[in-house]
């Protein structure tokens, strides 16, 4: 083992009083976790930056916060498979977003909205279902980052944010997206952070995305509600994708083939409902929020 450094009297001085300032700033961070000026997305945040931070236990940290004590803590960790003295700054990608996930359970918010993933077949309705219920404010509507071009009538920010492949290839790897999928050809993902907040803070979110991308979410949160929105016929589902009137005759041909896949999937779902008329399905998925 080697020889520690010799200090200087002044340099042991200056090492006492950083290490001081860096206690005092620790408590102080895990006070305002305690009265709810810091959540675990704006420690996690503020330990990239702040060093002091940055140094604190992921333990420290979690029994910092209201109705986690050392026992659920301990529990935390080992789920998560993180080591009792590992700190903040230490921590690899993957287990922040576990992290983050985990404060997301019910048993961690006061009063946390409702996740409900909206898929189906495309042509069958969603985006119709979608609008009504933000229109109507009972959900607040996760707007998805593509690489697909605009529709005509689409607006960028409303409808989804549209990115180039490399924005988006930038944002998987920043670990981004709450799920992405490819689907005809495109890239389609969630944004993580967006979605999380709206959570917290009580909201009913609705995902309006593809069979693959809603699997994705079930997995990270188990407690959304997967709602498969079926046609009332074969029929019907070809005539709403040519009445819409966004996709040449090829494009429509691709779709209708994907869409008899995505019609096997139902089974996966843990809600179908069929969109015979919006105003019913639209209200089932109040109703679903509700319970
Ligand atoms: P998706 O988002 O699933 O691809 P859309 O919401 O774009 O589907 O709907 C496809 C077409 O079907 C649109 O023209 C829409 O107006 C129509 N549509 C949606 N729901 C119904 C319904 N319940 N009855 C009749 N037409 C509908
Ligand atoms: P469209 O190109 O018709 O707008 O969407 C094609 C498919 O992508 C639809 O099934 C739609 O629900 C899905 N989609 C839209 N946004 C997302 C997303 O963020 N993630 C995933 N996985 N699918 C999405």
């Amino acid at each position: 083992m080697g020889t520690p450094p010799q200090l200087t009297a002044q340099q042991r001085q200056a090492a006492l009083a950083k290490a001081s300032a860096s206690r005092k700033r620790r408590a102080e961070v895990k006070a305002q976790i305690k009265s709810g000026e810091h959540n675990i997305d704006s420690v996690l945040t503020l330990a990239g930056t702040d060093e002091a931070v940055g140094k604190m236990r992921v333990k420290e940290l979690l029994e910092s916060f209201t109705g986690v004590g050392k026992i659920r803590a301990n529990t935390m960790m080992e789920r998560l498979n993180i080591s009792p003295t590992r700190r903040i700054q230490g921590l690899g990608r993957h287990q922040i977003r576990e992290l983050r996930e985990e404060f997301l359970r019910p048993e961690h918010l006061s009063n946390p909205g409702r996740l409900i993933v909206l898929s189906g077949p495309g042509g069958v309705g969603k985006s119709t279902i979608a609008k009504q219920l933000r229109q109507a404010g009972d959900f607040w509507v996760s707007v998805s980052f593509t690489t697909r071009k605009p529709r005509v009538n689409e607006i960028d920010g409303h409808d989804y944010f549209f990115v180039t492949e490399s924005v988006f290839a930038r944002m998987i790897s920043n670990n981004e997206f709450l799920e992405w999928a490819e689907f005809a050809g495109n890239r389609y993902g969630t944004p993580q952070a967006q979605v999380e907040q709206a959570l917290r803070e009580g909201k009913n979110v609705l995902l309006e995305i593809e069979i693959a991308g809603a699997k994705q979410v079930k997995a990270h949160l188990p407690q959304s509600i997967l709602v498969f929105l079926e046609p009332p016929s074969w029929e019907e589902l070809v005539s709403r994708l040519v009445g819409r009137g966004t996709d040449g005759a090829e494009r429509r041909a691709e779709r209708l083939e994907l869409a008899q896949e995505e019609l096997a999937a139902a089974a996966f779902f843990d809600v179908i409902l069929v969109n015979d008329q919006v105003e019913s399905v639209v209200q089932r998925l109040v109703e679903l929020a509700q319970n």
